[in-house]
Order: structure tokens, then C-alpha cells, then sequence
């Protein structure tokens, strides 16, 4: 078997709010609300649905590029779009187990957990790392997973073991990460040594570990990857297609060509590499001498000969092992020539001095309620992946007895443990500075896991603080880790007493009192509001007195001497309150144009029919009249759209004008809905097109490009009737679409 499988690693740092647990808006990110969100309409959305064009640069076809290449997707992402975009990781599910019916073996691969350079945690969290990542697999895809990404590819002989241990039976490495091979069963002997430019990787490799467990290594091409990453290899499927040719023919006999890199490359990194990746795709698929499947479905036709010895404590991304996570080796991204990286030791100390103490902690306080503290570690991640699973999880792992107090501790421990973990995630240290949103990211998570230790009566945040000291950002005004921790999570501290006062100012507001991950009550008395804070993840709660609002000061209130208004609301507080206000306000102005219309309709109407609109003003208030009908008569299916078409026109015709990107957005879903629901609705998406035209609006057809064009390679309508090859033309579509 000659087979090609293109490996992208999908995978995003978790930036949620340690306390609220959700994704606050990222202005950078702008237009989106985040770089999820941003990277999601960039990257893993196109993947599923990548366009192929003809010559004259319109789409024939569409191509989901997860059923045709592996890949993994970073749990804390994958939770991320569970919640956010649900669709798209049913799309993941439907992919993998289409090839796992085309090959038998399914294109997705496990991560382990939240990213952590495995060779530098403890084994224990290693383990935990490794069946947490296994175990979000299952829930996801409903199958435990064959193949493990490494983050980094990071790897040592603990790492291994623990993949075997779980059940996993292969992982990606670079070539340059073996150091010797000999035939399965050669004697010492045999050991031949190797390096980046004598490996053969064409062939999977079997890994033999002390404990006498095994796991299988397919190892990337370097050269082909790297040609990925840096987007040559994307800017023309042509030479992809090529490239991988050539390396296949070099010689006779089983080969498998494994590309692995970043999966933001194919589309947030490289504009339009998605594409590249569909078009090679299309045409392998087409060439029966090559098979495009996984490392699995390869190894079943052609298992490893050989056994590979690896060179621990190496990866993908650092050319000095593993020291880009823990020491100045002079690896880094961009960033002036003068900067360095004399923090990450520091950090990387204070850090593990942190995960160890918080260690001691957990096992002491949790070894009361729990029958087995680092077992139910190790359990938790089903409450991780979903909360409602707390309370059945609880039941199995309590000791029987356990009153509501330690129940609160056991809960209280395991999230510290959970964030803990978190406060290791690889990013922090792979950029440049200390200051940077991922070595913040960092800092917060040991924030939340301090603070949940204090909780649990344990102070170590001021160690830690003389710690981070000796961590130097390379930028002056940041000052030292214990700066920017001060910062970052002390000068946003999340206290039952701030989420009490924010409530009581919402309220006053007028607002919802809500705040992600607590619920909230407030019991008005003659002192004050007794607020319940409740902590939805650990189950504890606080009662905290807010003093009512001075008169003259009706959005102020004060805890025990601290004041707090309306700036002190936190992120998603003032996002949800911003959104409301303005929603409230063009309501109201809706309202009064609305009746301000109708009651010169007698006049305007008869006039209209015979002159020009007379002013800009009555103009705009005419179009955005016309916009809301529109949008009432799409809701309700009062009127047919050929009517609103000819009222669109006359309007248009008189001068009125038609808000364009407020009817673009009223038309676009009415126009995919239809395209999804061919051929019955193909009559009702030429009529949104035509009203579109009417309002001289242009929509983003892209949306419904792709499922006309998914609709057309499933049912390859041998003569289309008139309407459909209309819709086609219209949409801009290839004449070629389906063939
Ligand atoms: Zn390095």
C-alpha cells in the first residue's frame, strides 16, 4: 500500500475566565468576539466544507477535509465547540466515522488534555493528562482513540508509558526525535543508529517500553511539513499533489507519507489553505495507486518491522529538546532582537514549586470525603466534560457519610487540582514574554487554583509571589511576574463579595443579577441585600451583606468598605448589559418611526406613487420601515416574497433608500435555509436572490454555495430542470458542479 495522510493538529490555548469559566471578548480578534470564534469561520469551519473551484475560479465541489486527513483537536477547544459550535463537532463525529467505514479505522486522534509538555510534569499528572484527553475523545467521538498527539510532540518513556497504558497504540513524532532502529526481536547487536536524514519514515515503528507495553510511532516528513507549515506547499495544490507524488515513487514496497503540522495552518495562517488541501485530496482520491488514509488503517496492511528507540526529552518545536517550556535556549516567535528569555526559568519554577505544594494540599484535605483523592483525579474529567455528571460522580466516589461541608471540600479540591494542571499548559512558555496573554493565561489558572487552596486553608500565595519576582518581563514597564500577576489577578480578583456587589447593581439596573458558573439570590432587608453566591462547580456558597446604594448614587454599593459600581462589573456583565441598552434603545427608536410613518401614510403613500421621496430623512425612515416588514413578513411567512420583491423595486425606484447590510442580514439565513433543502425549496432561494436584487443588496453566498454544492455531488442531477441550473448560474457556481 502506498498511502498519504495529512495530520493537522487543531488546537487553541483554553483562555476561558479561570472563576466564570466562558470566553470573554478578545478586541483583537475583532469582528469576532474571540479568537475562537474568529479561527472557527477562518479554520475549522472551512475544513469541513472546503471548496474546490474550476478554472474560472467558481466552486465545483466541496470537500470534508476531515474525512480525508487525520487529525486531532485539543479538548479544552473541543469543549469549547461543544458549547459554542455544536454543529461543527457533529460534523468532527460524522467525519471520523465516515472513515472509519471507509478504512476501519477512524481519521480522529486524542490529545492529551489542556496541552502541557508532558516529559516536564510529574507522572502522576502525565497519567491524568493522558485518560482525561482519552476519556473527552470517548465522550465526543463515542469510540476510544487508537492515536495520541504529544503536545509539541514533546516525549519521553513516562509519556509513552502512560499512552500505553490507556489503551493507545499510536503517536507522531518528527524524525529527528529517533535515535536508533533494528528489527523487531534483533539482539543488541542489530541497533542501527539513525538521524533526521537516514530514517526511513515511510514505515511505522514499534516502540517497545520498559514495563514490557508497546505503542507504534509513525513519524512526520519533515521537509513536506515544514513546506505546510510555511505555506509554499499551500499556495498551489498542484505542487502538494506533486510533491507527495515524488517522495511515494522513490521506491517499491509499502509506504505511508505522513504530513503533520499546525491545523491553522490550513486556513488561519494561510488564507485559502483549506482549499489546497481539498484539492489534493480530490485528486489522490482519484489515483488508484495511492490510499489516502491514517497511520491505523496503514498499520493493518502493513505492520512495523522494525523497533525504534526515541531520544527522550525532544520535540517538534524547540531544536534544544524541551528547553524552549523552561529555559532561555533562544527559541522564540518574533519580538525585538533585544528581548529575552531568561523568564521562563523563573516561571517554570515557580510553577512546578506550585503544582507540588498544591499536590500536598489536595492529598491532605480531599483524603477525608474521597475514597481515593487521586483516583477521583483522575475520574473527574467526566464532570470537566460535563458538569451535570457531578452529582452521579459524587455519589461513586464519596466515602459514605460525607457531610455537605466536605462534599464542598472534595469539590473545592478537585477544581484546584483541575486548574492546577491548567496552570501548566505549554503556551505560557513558548512565546515571548512573560506579560504576553499566554504566560497571563498561566498566571491566572494559579491564581484560581490559590485561591481555591485558601478556601481549603492553605496560604501560598505570597510564596509564590517572592517566587514569580525573580521573572523579569522583557518589557520595563511590566516589571517582574509578581507584577503582572498583581495585575492579572489580583487587580481583578473574582470574590463571593465583588460577585454580590455586581448583582445588586445589575438589579438596580434593572438587569438580570447573573454572572457565569454562580447562581445568585437577593434578599432585600432593612440593612442591606443579603446576597447568596453559590459556585456552581464546587457547590459553595457565601452569603455576603451589600450595602444599598447612597441616594444621589443609585448604581453604587459597598461590602465592608469597598465600593463598587457599574466599572466593576466584570467583563461578561458589562457585555451583556451594553448589548441590552443598545437593543432597548433602537427598539425605541423602531417604535416611534413605526408610528410616526403610520400616521402620514394617508399622505405619504398617494404621494409617493406620483414624485420622488422629499427628504434624505424621510427616505432612510422609509427604508428601514421597509427592512422591518420585510423581516416581520419572513418570521411570520405573511406575505410571498414576489410581493415584497415589487415593493422592494417601487421603493427603490423613488429614491427611498434600503438599509443594505440590515436586509443582507435578514435575507442570508432565509436564503441558506432554502439551499439546504433541495430540490423542494430551490423556487423560495431564487426568490430571495430576486428581492435581493430588488434592495440592491448583495448577500454572502457563501454558505449557500456550499450546500448547493454538497447537495449537487450527493444527488448528481443527470439533466437539472431550468430552476435549479438557475439557482446554480445565480450563486455563481461551476458549470462542472458534480461531475
Ligand atoms: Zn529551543
Amino acid at each position: 500500500m502506498r498511502a498519504v495522510c495529512i495530520h493537522g493538529h487543531y488546537y487553541q490555548p483554553p483562555r476561558e475566565h479561570p472563576w466564570l469559566g466562558v470566553l470573554e471578548g478578545e478586541p483583537s480578534a475583532a469582528p469576532d468576539h474571540d479568537w475562537n470564534v474568529r479561527i472557527t469561520r477562518e479554520c475549522y469551519a472551512p475544513n469541513a466544507d472546503a471548496r474546490l473551484l474550476d478554472a474560472h475560479g467558481r466552486v465545483r465541489g466541496v470537500v470534508d477535509n476531515y474525512a480525508w486527513t487525520s487529525f486531532d483537536v485539543g479538548p479544552t477547544l473541543l469543549s469549547w465547540m461543544a458549547a459554542r459550535a455544536p454543529a461543527l463537532v457533529e460534523r468532527l463525529r460524522v467525519a471520523d466515522a465516515e472513515s472509519r467505514h471507509r478504512t476501519g479505522f477512524g481519521n480522529a486522534w486524542a490529545q492529551a488534555y489542556n496541552h502541557p509538555i508532558l516529559p516536564l510534569c510529574t507522572p502522576r499528572d502525565v497519567t491524568t493528562q493522558v485518560v482525561w484527553g482519552a476519556r473527552e475523545f470517548e465522550l465526543r467521538f463515542g469510540r476510544r482513540p487508537d492515536g495520541m498527539w504529544l503536545p509539541e510532540m514533546a516525549v519521553d518513556v513516562t509519556s509513552l508509558e502512560a499512552l500505553a497504558a490507556s489503551g493507545i497504540t499510536l503517536t507522531m513524532l518528527s524524525p529527528h526525535q529517533a535515535r536508533r532502529v533494528r528489527p523487531i526481536g534483533g539482539d543488541e547487536a542489530s541497533w542501527r543508529d539513525v538521524t533526521a536524514e537516514t530514517l526511513d519514515v515511510r514505515r511505522l515503528y514499534r516502540c517497545n517500553l520498559p514495563s514490557g507495553a508497546a505503542i507504534d510511532i509513525v513519524f512526520r516528513d519533515a521537509a513536506i511539513s515544514q513546506g505546510l507549515a510555511f505555506g509554499e506547499l499551500l499556495r498551489d495544490g498542484g505542487a502538494l499533489v506533486e510533491r507527495l507524488r515524488t517522495v511515494l515513487a522513490r521506491d517499491d514496497g509499502d509506504a505511508l507519507l505522513c504530513a503533520a503540522t499546525d491545523g491553522e495552518t490550513f486556513g488561519h495562517h494561510h488564507q485559502f489553505g483549506e482549499m489546497a488541501i481539498a484539492y489534493t485530496i480530490e485528486t489522490l482520491r482519484r489515483d488508484p495507486g495511492v490510499s489516502l488514509v491514517g497511520p491505523a488503517a496503514f498499520r493493518a496492511l502493513a505492520p512495523p518491522r522494525d523497533e525504534v528507540e526515541i531520544v527522550p526529552n525532544t520535540s517538534w518545536s524547540c531544536a534544544h529538546g524541551i528547553d524552549r517550556w523552561r529555559d532561555d535556549c533562544g527559541c522564540r516567535v518574533t519580538g525585538p532582537p533585544e528581548w529575552t528569555q531568561a523568564w521562563r526559568a523563573p516561571l517554570r519554577a515557580a510553577i512546578d514549586w506550585l503544582r507540588d505544594e498544591l499536590a500536598v494540599v489536595f492529598e491532605r484535605e480531599t483524603a477525608g470525603p474521597l475514597r481515593d483523592p487521586w483516583g477521583a483525579r483522575d475520574r473527574y474529567v467526566d464532570c470537566v466534560v460535563e458538569p451535570d455528571r457531578a452529582h452521579a460522580f459524587l455519589a461513586t466516589e464519596l466515602r459514605p457519610g460525607a457531610t455537605r461541608m466536605e462534599v464542598v471540600t472534595a469539590r473545592r479540591g478537585l477544581e484546584m487540582a483541575r486548574h492546577a494542571l491548567f496552570m501548566q499548559t505549554s503556551c505560557g512558555w513558548f512565546f515571548d514574554d512573560l506579560a504576553g496573554v499566554e504566560g497571563t493565561l498561566v498566571l491566572r489558572q494559579a491564581g484560581r487554583a490559590l485561591d481555591l487552596a485558601r478556601r481549603l486553608g492553605a496560604h501560598r500565595e505570597e510564596e509564590f509571589l517572592d517566587r514569580l519576582a525573580a521573572a523579569r518581563s522583557n518589557v520595563e514597564s511590566e516589571g517582574s511576574g509578581a507584577d503582572v500577576y498583581g495585575r492579572v489577578v489580583l487587580g481583578r480578583r473574582v470574590t463571593p463579595e465583588r460577585i454580590a456587589a455586581t448583582a445588586v447593581v445589575l438589579d438596580r439596573l434593572g438587569e438580570r443579577p447573573a454572572l457565569p458558573g454562580y447562581a445568585v439570590t437577593l434578599r432585600p432587608g432593612a440593612e442591606g441585600v443579603d446576597v447568596e453566591v453559590d459556585e456552581e462547580r464546587t457547590g459553595g456558597r457565601d452569603v455576603v451583606r451589600v450595602r444599598p446604594p447612597a441616594p444621589g448614587e443609585p448604581f453604587r454599593c459597598e461590602v465592608g468598605g469597598v465600593r463598587y459600581g457599574v466599572t466593576e462589573l466584570f467583563l461578561v456583565q458589562r457585555e451583556r448589559l451594553l448589548a441590552h441598552i443598545t437593543g432597548d434603545a433602537v427598539e425605541r427608536v423602531r417604535s416611534v418611526r413605526h408610528e410616526a410613518l403610520a400616521r402620514v401614510a394617508a399622505i405619504i403613500d398617494p404621494l409617493l406613487a406620483r414624485e420622488p421621496v422629499p427628504s434624505l430623512e424621510l427616505a432612510m425612515m422609509l427604508g428601514y420601515d421597509e427592512a422591518d416588514r420585510l423581516a416581520a413578513a419572513l418570521a411570520t411567512g405573511s406575505e410571498p416574497l414576489v410581493g415584497l420583491k415589487e415593493r422592494m423595486a417601487a421603493l427603490r425606484a423613488r429614491g427611498v433608500v434600503v438599509p443594505a447590510r440590515v436586509v443582507g442580514r435578514i435575507l442570508a439565513p432565509r436564503l441558506n435555509a432554502a439551499a439546504e433543502r433541495l430540490p423542494e425549496r430551490v423556487g423560495d432561494a431564487l426568490a430571495v436572490l430576486e428581492v435581493a436584487d430588488a434592495a440592491g443588496v448583495v448577500l454572502d453566498m457563501g454558505p449557500a454555495q456550499i450546500a448547493v454544492a454538497r447537495w449537487w455531488q450527493t444527488a448528481r442531477p443527470a439533466a437539472p430542470d431550468e430552476s435549479l441550473a438557475r439557482l446554480r448560474d445565480r450563486l455563481g457556481l461551476s458549470q462542472e458542479l458534480g461531475s
